[in-house]
């Protein structure tokens, strides 16, 4: 009937404004390449950051010793202990847990929320027990990995720019989150050093690159989404400091914030981010990381509710709370494959107390998670061949006789959990570079990566080295 048609009539406008030909998503990777280079030119430049880390030196296999990290940035942190022993005993004994952080502690004081870490770390610390060796007369000393923006000041040192992610905690903007730490932790009574301030791409750069030497760039793909990569430091205008031994300086883009006319953009984007708590900003981020994709769902299946009576004559009413279907629902019910799609009718009556759908209903369903995952997962790929290219490594370079190899690694719940975004963007992947160049590329899964990164660069920025 009439409502049929009108739902449908829906979808495919969300389709056709959604497409991402390649085609357009070169044109996206180009942008980024220039908004890349505006960014390393001078400071504010772009609104792609591009902050330089102080990490001119990625982890080596030599690194010894006991080190803790402390990873904050999304709806939980974790705190971390690893025992490294050197070339040969490598990782030999880590340890970790996670706490989720109270969602009062995400919008309220700068102290409240470093002293609940300094406690919850505290605790972890007082644990440590076998296999676990601090060298006589030492303080033991983390890796913070803090997954905002910082502008830092050293690699031990930063002020946050903004928050992201729905944090907001006004006091912390401009205040060095080190001293911050530090503070919170000395009203604990806890001797610890940060010896590394590290944002998640960039651990998870040195994680990765300490189990492969041919990784250099890293991609976050969970609540939020963020790049970092291996950049030649005499490319980097707006540094005016001494040029590393290495020759080389490793960036974190804050690719979240990028955004171009080239963006496939709708009318739920605009309102979900109209409504944010950051209008305005973190526009890529908000088309293709975790947060977002179930809300903009959510957000498609209320105006098929409201302009179609897509589930009846009256508009369910939880489907108006905002976020309240979540992306591992979305992706629960993008890959049911029971044959009357028994997830989707469970979810769609468990989350929004929609019931009796009919098995046409939750097909639509599955369209819409289609279009919404598909279009963050292959902007995500135009992101990553946008730093390939500006890096040089979207043709075959020969280094001697053997092509050189490129890997990206990748850590976060959607791509790991994700299954049908993570088989579209290696696919995207492959459509964009060409078949050829894509044997030299690899995307790997980056395990507890940051973590271990960030306990990593704690340790070749110990203060006894
Ligand atoms: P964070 O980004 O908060 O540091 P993670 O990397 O663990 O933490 O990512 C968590 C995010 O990953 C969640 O917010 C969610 O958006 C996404 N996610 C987790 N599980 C799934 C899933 N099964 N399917 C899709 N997305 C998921
Ligand atoms: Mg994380």
């Amino acid at each position: 009937g009439g409502r049929w048609s009108k739902a449908e009539a829906v979808v495919r406008e969300l389709e056709e404004r959604c497409s991402t030909p390649a085609g357009k998503l070169r044109q996206v990777a180009d942008a980024m390449t220039v908004e890349m280079h505006a960014g390393l030119a001078s400071e504010g430049g772009s609104k792609l950051k591009m902050l330089i880390s102080y990490v001119d030196n990625l982890p080596t296999g030599d690194e010894k010793g006991l080190f803790y990290a402390l990873d904050l940035g999304g709806t939980n942190f974790r705190v971390m202990r690893v025992q490294l022993g050197g070339k040969e005993a490598r990782v030999a004994k880590q340890e970790s847990e996670e706490v989720s952080i109270p969602p009062h502690l995400m919008t309220g004081s700068s102290h409240e929320l470093f002293d609940f870490i300094a406690v919850e770390l505290a605790k972890f610390v007082a644990n440590e027990g076998e296999g676990f060796h601090l060298s006589d007369g030492r303080q033991r000393e983390l890796g913070f990995t803090f997954s905002f923006p910082v502008r830092q000041t050293s690699i031990s040192s930063g002020t946050l720019i903004k928050w992201t992610k729905g944090f907001s905690i006004e006091d912390a903007v401009g205040e060095d989150v080190v001293a911050e730490l530090t503070k919170a932790m000395e009203r604990q009574g806890l001797d610890m050093r940060v010896s590394a301030l590290v944002n998640d791409t960039i651990g998870t750069l040195a994680g990765g690159r300490y189990v492969n030497k041919d990784v250099v760039v890293a991609v976050i793909l969970g609540t939020g989404s963020n790049a970092a990569y291996v950049e030649r430091a005499h490319a980097i205008p707006k540094w005016h400091g001494l040029l590393p031994k290495s020759g080389e300086m490793v960036i974190n883009m804050e690719w979240g914030n990028f955004r171009s006319s080239h963006l496939p953009l709708t009318e739920y984007d605009q309102a979900m981010d109209a409504e944010s708590l950051n209008p305005g900003e973190q526009i890529f981020e908000k088309l293709i990381s975790g947060m977002y994709l179930g809300e903009i769902v959510r957000r498609v299946l209320l105006r098929m509710a409201e302009e179609a009576a897509f589930f009846g004559d009256t508009v369910p009413p939880k489907l108006r709370i905002p976020f309240i279907l979540r992306t591992p629902d979305m992706s629960a019910m993008h890959h049911d494959s029971s044959p009357d799609l028994k997830v989707v009718g469970n979810k769609l009556r468990d989350i929004l107390g929609i019931t009796n759908t009919s098995l046409k209903t939750r097909k639509m369903i599955i369209k819409i998670c289609d279009i919404v995952a598909a279009r963050g997962a292959r902007l995500a790929a135009a992101g990553i061949f946008g730093v390939l290219k500006k890096m040089g490594r979207d043709t075959i370079i020969r280094d001697g006789g053997e092509k050189q190899r490129t890997v990206v690694a990748v850590d976060g719940g959607l791509y790991e959990h994700y299954t049908f975004f993570r088989e579209c963007l290696k696919s995207t992947m492959t459509e964009l570079l060409g078949e050829d160049v894509s044997e030299t590329v690899a995307m790997e899964h980056s395990n507890d990566g940051s973590g271990i990164g960030a306990a990593l660069l704690s340790a070749s920025h110990s203060q006894y080295l």
